[in-house]
């Protein structure tokens, strides 16, 4: 399987076979992946933080136990990065926020909980726009991170860092959250499959809040393998989260069958076209033959409309942002992380400096315009409005499911953009979610598979939307296609240029 790629290169399930069969320890598979962060960490910058030691410790652990002959579970010994918003027992964690710099929580998030039980390695904490609001990771309060497809052009966000890590071999899977598809979007612009879970399919304690309606926890992989494996891992009730669903955890590898023969897949016509302009034409013509496959695969394909869709900008930015100006309130410089220390300040001065210092435009401006959005005598005219809007969203989602069983589209309507194309037009970067958005506000399952390249190299998302707790059916659909095609193969290479600089190139 593993042919003559490096260690590093591998999927988890190719992986997690070397390691059952003992012809690679844990730890040779760590000293991979360090040996190529050591080489394009520089140029990447995927990572805020690496975690050595601890990693250290955990792939010696695994190969102690399996050295034992204990049956070790499939993810054991797979080196992982853990975006920065997940909670880990005494590693630092700032969501990208000089407000959290410093702070070290005193537990693991309950999906960190389940990674530790299952053996996963811990590469480090990876970079995203603060508090994950934004969509190109240019947000981070700690520095860019580049595409490695082409360093020019921005990984995607908010979990940036989490695709990027994949997509450069830095890791062999990831974790990110995805509110408005800072999960998927991020996969699309590197190349790699993202998957955001059924709202409450995986549990959100210890993950720190943005807007607590539409945050999901998911994996970031390298194939759908990987995907169904992680989801395994994260998927499941906890006490701990009051929104987190009862139902039953499949065996999602189970659901990877090479079969989509009558299955009926809807084509969005909103996700294709927003407010009468298509998305670009490589993504478009990228679309149409997924489609096109499918219909090959001997799946049903038709056009379908989704009125309603049009209005999930604008729905999504009142709905998040007053979520997220409660969930930020707690970030007064008392609790956590940094505090102004200016002398002669009272506790209101205080307040006001760590904030202003403490938070970046960004968040700012969220903060501001979600405060204002639940003033007292603005609330009917836009909260409850926004959320009237969104049962629409919702019930054009059920009928359509009344007569597909997945619904698919772009991820984003363009390819990776450039580095700083969007930084000053904030508006700009809010469209460019406009196919990823309505997915949370239904709360559907949603992911993102690599479907092709553009003319200069750069990868093209499919995206997948199943029903609530539809995931088995979405992941064998990506199977199918996924197994039909190459482009989860191809893996993005930094090489040196002529002028010294690093580009990168795609190597099949
Ligand atoms: N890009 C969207 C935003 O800025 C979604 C972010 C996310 O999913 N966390 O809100």
């Amino acid at each position: 399987m593993s042919g003559s790629r490096a260690l590093n290169e591998l999927t988890a399930h190719e992986i997690s076979d070397l390691l059952a069969r003992r012809e690679a320890s844990a730890r040779e598979i760590l000293d991979a992946v360090w040996t190529r962060i050591d080489q394009v960490e520089g140029d990447v910058n995927a990572y805020l933080r690496q975690t050595r030691e601890v990693a250290a410790a955990q792939a010696a652990e695994v190969d102690e136990r399996r050295a034992a002959g204990e049956e070790l579970p499939p993810l054991a010994g797979v080196p992982l990065a853990l975006k920065d918003i997940y909670c880990t027992k005494d590693i630092e964690t700032t969501c990208a926020s000089r407000i959290l710099q410093g702070f070290r929580p005193p537990y693991d998030a309950h999906v960190i909980e389940r990674c530790r039980t299952n053996g996963l390695v811990f590469l480090g904490k990876t970079n995203m726009d603060e508090f994950a609001m934004g969509s190109s990771t240019e947000n981070s309060a700690f520095g860019v991170t580049h595409n490695p497809w082409n360093l020019d052009r921005v990984p995607g966000g908010s979990s940036g860092g989490s695709a990027a890590s994949v997509a450069g071999s830095e890791a062999i899977c990831s974790m990110g959250t995805d509110t408005g598809g800072s999960i998927r979007q991020p996969a699309s612009f590197c190349g790699v499959v993202g998957l955001k879970p059924t709202y409450g399919r995986v549990s959100r304690y210890g993950v720190i809040a943005f807007a607590s309606s539409l945050d999901q926890v998911g994996p970031i992989t390298k194939d759908v393998r990987d995907c169904a494996l992680m989801m395994n891992v994260l998927a499941g009730r906890d006490r701990r989260d009051s929104t987190s669903i009862e139902a039953p955890v499949p065996d999602y590898t189970e659901a990877l069958l090479p079969e989509v023969k009558g299955l009926r897949i809807g084509l969005v016509k909103e996700f294709m076209e927003y407010q009468g302009v298509g998305v670009d034409a490589e993504v478009g013509d990228a679309i149409r033959s997924a489609a096109a496959r499918f219909q090959e695969l001997g799946a049903e394909c038709q056009e379908v409309s989704l009125p309603h869709l049009n209005y999930s900008i604008p729905v999504y930015y009142i709905i998040a942002l007053a979520e997220a100006s409660s969930n930020l309130a707690r970030y007064d410089g008392v609790r956590y992380g940094y505090r102004s220390a200016d002398e002669g300040q009272d506790i209101i001065g205080m307040y006001r400096e760590t904030r202003d210092r403490g938070f970046g435009a960004e968040v700012k401006r969220r903060i501001m315009l979600g405060t204002y959005a639940l003033s007292a005598g603005y609330y009917d005219a836009y909260y409850l409005k926004a959320s009237q809007v969104r049962t629409l969203i919702r019930r054009d989602f059920d009928r359509a499911f009344e007569q597909f069983d997945l619904l698919i589209g772009p991820v984003s309507p363009s390819v990776a953009f450039r580095l700083g194309e969007k930084t000053e037009d904030p508006v700009a970067m809010y469209l460019s979610d406009v196919c990823t958005i309505p997915v949370n506000l239904g709360g559907l399952p949603g992911m993102s598979i690599p479907c092709g390249f553009s003319a200069d190299g750069l990868p093209i998302g499919m995206h997948l939307v199943g029903k609530p707790l539809g995931e088995e059916t979405m992941l064998r659909a990506a199977y199918t296609f996924e197994q039909s095609t190459d482009f989860h193969r191809r893996r993005a290479q930094p090489v040196e240029t002529r002028d010294g600089r690093r580009a990168v190139l795609a190597r099949g």
